[in-house]
C-alpha cells in the first residue's frame, strides 16, 4: 500500500517552528521559561501561566501510546484506500499529548502502552515550504 498523502499543512505563525521542525524529521515543542511547563499545540502564551516567554526545543520524538482506534471504514480521500489505519493519542517523552496515526504495524497489534517513534511523511508542495506531518511508529 501506499504512503497516505495528508492534506497540505498550513503554518501560522504561532505553529510554524512546528511545522519546519516536523520538515527537518524533528518534533519542535514549546517551554515556558517562567513556569518550565512544555506544551503543545504551538501558543504564542504559556497556556498554564500566561507568559509570552516561550522557547522552542527538538523533543526527544519517543512516546507511547495512550489510546488508540482503529478505522474500518471511511469514505473520504485520501484516508478511504488506507482502511483499516489507526489513530492514536502519544504522550510524548516531554509530556504533551499528540493526536497522530500509527504506522508500520498491524493495526491488530497495537497496543495501550506500546513505545513508538516520531516518523514524517513530507509533504509534495509547489509553494517552497518544506513540511512533513509526523506519524509515530513502534521503535
Ligand atoms: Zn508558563
Amino acid at each position: 500500500m501506499s504512503d497516505m498523502e495528508y492534506p497540505l499543512v498550513y503554518a501560522s505563525w504561532e505553529t510554524r517552528a512546528y511545522w519546519e521542525g516536523c520538515g527537518r524529521g524533528e518534533i519542535v515543542l514549546q517551554r515556558c521559561r517562567s513556569c518550565q511547563t512544555v506544551q503543545h499545540k504551538p501558543r504564542a502564551i504559556c497556556a498554564t501561566c500566561l507568559s509570552s516567554e516561550i522557547d522552542h526545543f527538538v523533543a526527544s520524538g519517543r512516546a507511547t501510546i495512550y489510546t488508540f482506534t482503529v478505522t474500518h471504514q471511511n469514505q473520504a480521500l485520501p484516508f478511504r484506500d488506507h482502511c483499516p489505519y489507526v489513530m492514536a493519542y502519544v504522550t510524548l517523552e516531554e509530556g504533551p499529548r499528540l493526536f497522530t496515526n500509527i504506522v508500520g504495524a498491524e493495526p491488530s497489534t497495537v497496543r495501550i502502552g506500546m513505545a513508538v517513534v516520531a516518523d514524517f511523511a513530507p509533504q509534495v508542495r509547489t509553494d517552497g515550504e518544506v513540511f512533513a506531518v509526523p506519524r509515530f511508529r513502534p521503535e
